[in-house]
């Protein structure tokens, strides 16, 4: 049995509070420490419900986040999925435990690689990180039950609605600005496709193009 510290334990206390139900969702965040997605002085924040700096620029997502848009993709064991924006690779090992088989894209190859590392060395082994585009999604292997943005659209990505199985969802920010950008999730069904919308959020934009490691590091 693994043992959960009394932060950790803190840190589900929270979620809950903010409104997270969804008890497979509660129970696998409470078995993963976002710490280790975090580095410096940053690791020792990792408990608190904020978005954190990481390498290129980015950031790791608020945990209430997070979890508010693995609740609403109503994820389940059978489920392949695609995730746009890998970033620190946290969100990804949380789907990865929900899930049966995550494909997770970064645009950024720096933070593609380091993900990759983490989450091979931490066991999460149902998961393929891709160094790409996640505005093209991943046509080769589309179908997707899921799809999860972690990036803000202009628009919602039509591309992207293509590579959804019939009965699917998928959950994105979108929005204009950092200021202007709402949580949407479109279920794409045979004769119909439905967007709800919910709250404001605030994401790092999706940006088309690609980074690597070379252009990265001389700045
Ligand atoms: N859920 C991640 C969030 C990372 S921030 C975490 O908690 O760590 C969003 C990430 O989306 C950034 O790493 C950014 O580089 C990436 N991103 C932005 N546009 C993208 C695109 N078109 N394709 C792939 N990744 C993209």
């Amino acid at each position: 049995m693994t043992s959960v510290s009394e932060n950790q334990i803190k840190f589900i206390l929270n979620l809950k509070r903010k409104g997270i139900k969804n008890k497979d969702v509660l129970s696998v965040m409470e078995t993963i420490d976002r710490g280790l997605f975090l580095e410096g002085i940053f690791r020792d924040r990792s408990q608190e419900d904020i978005p954190l700096p990481i390498n290129c620029g980015q950031t790791i997502s608020q945990p209430s986040i997070v979890a508010k848009m693995i609740e609403k993709l109503e994820i389940n064991k059978n489920c392949k999925v695609l995730e746009v924006g890998t970033g620190s690779g946290y969100q990804t090992a949380i789907l990865s435990r929900l899930s049966r088989r995550v494909y997770s894209i970064e645009r950024h190859e720096f933070l593609k690689k380091k993900a990759e590392e983490l989450l091979l060395k931490n066991y999460f082994k149902n998961v393929t990180c891709i160094f790409g585009d996640g505005s093209l999604g991943m046509k080769h292997q589309a179908p997707f039950d899921r799809i999860i943005i972690s990036a803000a659209a202009e628009d919602i990505p039509q591309t992207l609605i293509k590579q959804l199985k019939y009965g699917g969802i998928m959950v994105l920010p979108v929005g204009f600005s950092m200021e202007e950008q709402t949580l949407i999730k479109v279920r794409k069904d045979k004769d119909q496709t439905h967007y709800e919308e919910f709250f404001k959020v605030r994401f790092v934009p999706l940006v088309e193009g690609l980074q690597n490691i070379r252009n990265y590091q001389n700045g």
